[in-house]
């Protein structure tokens, strides 16, 4: 059984340091979504995260630090960039990869010589991590190619029963995944974009690349790259093009992601109207998703996001929520 307990209780966080400490997984609130937490000093630890998530094991996982200091134990080499990355935005939504130190497993960063870092700012991480005095490898808390979970209920949904605790924390600040940024590369890349951006990057290091599997513009052009991930159960339909005609013929079991207000003619149950802020979108999207699941929506039409490179996070997790 899966118990649920508030985070707010010291209690709840005592009771998952225990469990951690034993090598049990955990989920627990991040600033980004909630995180299958696990001691990624531990092989076992983190091989139950794989098994609980049906996760392909050439996956990697983000380790969570709570100071630069944890997070050198973890890695081989610590860059002046790094240096001045983790000065400007950790605690944060930003995952290094650098070179991996002995104490990680091989299961952690898929076989793989460079590991993902990342100091996160939910207060209920940072405190676990600083009770336990190990980094915690934490994918999200969801099953594998499914959405990830923005608050404990939708955890629930896809997990009861699979593991022995969630900290209900509410909802989560950003609502999507971090930015990963490569900087074992000679020119630090973009693996995949969250709210900190390539422009705020770029500023801060000079030249970054954007990895091609992102959510760049060129992927408008050719979605059919993508890997899917991110998928609800229903069929997800973008609204490149063809937005007005779709929503003209809605079928009554398609649910409306949009930017738009519901019209008149439409059911504002199954019409989702989104903030127009990339931040309120970003909050928003993987909890009307989830919601979507959990009505047994059909189909989820979404309106055509602004083509702007800010939009960028956003347009990735869309598109590839329609991959499925
Ligand atoms: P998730 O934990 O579900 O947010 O997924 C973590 C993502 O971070 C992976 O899918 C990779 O894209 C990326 N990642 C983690 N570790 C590494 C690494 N060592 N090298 C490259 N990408 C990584
Ligand atoms: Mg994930």
């Amino acid at each position: 059984m899966t118990e649920i307990l508030p985070a707010s209780n010291p209690d709840s966080i005592r009771q998952a340091k225990r469990l951690l400490s034993k090598g049990h997984l955990v989920a627990i609130p991040t600033e980004t979504v909630y995180g299958l937490a696990a001691n990624a000093f531990s092989e076992e630890a983190v091989a139950g995260i794989f098994a609980v998530k049906g996760r392909p094991s050439n996956n990697p996982l983000i380790v969570h630090v709570s100071s630069v200091k944890m997070a050198r134990d973890c890695i081989s080499a610590w860059p002046e960039e790094a240096n001045i990355l983790a000065e400007k935005f950790w605690p944060g939504p930003l995952s290094m990869v650098l070179p991996k130190s002995e104490k990680i497993s091989n299961i952690v960063t898929a076989g793989g010589p460079t590991v993902a870092v990342r100091s996160p700012s939910n207060p209920i991480m940072k405190e676990i991590l600083e009770q336990c005095g190990f980094p915690l490898a934490a994918p999200s808390a969801n099953l594998s190619n499914r959405v990830s979970p923005t608050k404990a209920e939708y955890v629930a949904a896809q997990l009861n029963g699979r593991i022995p605790l969630i900290l209900d924390g509410g909802a989560c600040q950003i609502g999507i995944e971090s930015t990963v940024l490569d900087l074992t590369s000679s020119t630090p890349t973009i693996l995949r974009l969250g709210l900190i951006n390539l422009a705020q990057l770029q500023k801060v290091l000079g030249e970054v690349r954007l990895a091609s599997m992102t959510g760049s513009k060129e992927i408008l052009k050719s979605p059919g790259q993508l890997c899917r991930h991110y998928s609800p159960r229903a069929k997800v339909i973008l609204g490149e093009g063809s937005w007005d005609e779709l929503i003209i013929n809605l079928d009554k079991n398609t649910h409306v992601i949009a930017l738009d207000s519901v019209p008149n003619d439409k059911n504002p149950d199954t019409w989702h109207k989104m903030p127009n802020s990339v931040q309120g979108y970003a909050k928003k999207i993987y909890e009307i998703l989830n919601r979507c699941d959990q009505a047994n929506a059909k189909a989820i039409l979404i309106q055509p996001l602004p083509v702007e490179s800010e939009w960028d996070a956003v347009r990735d997790r869309v598109y590839r929520a329609s991959m499925n």
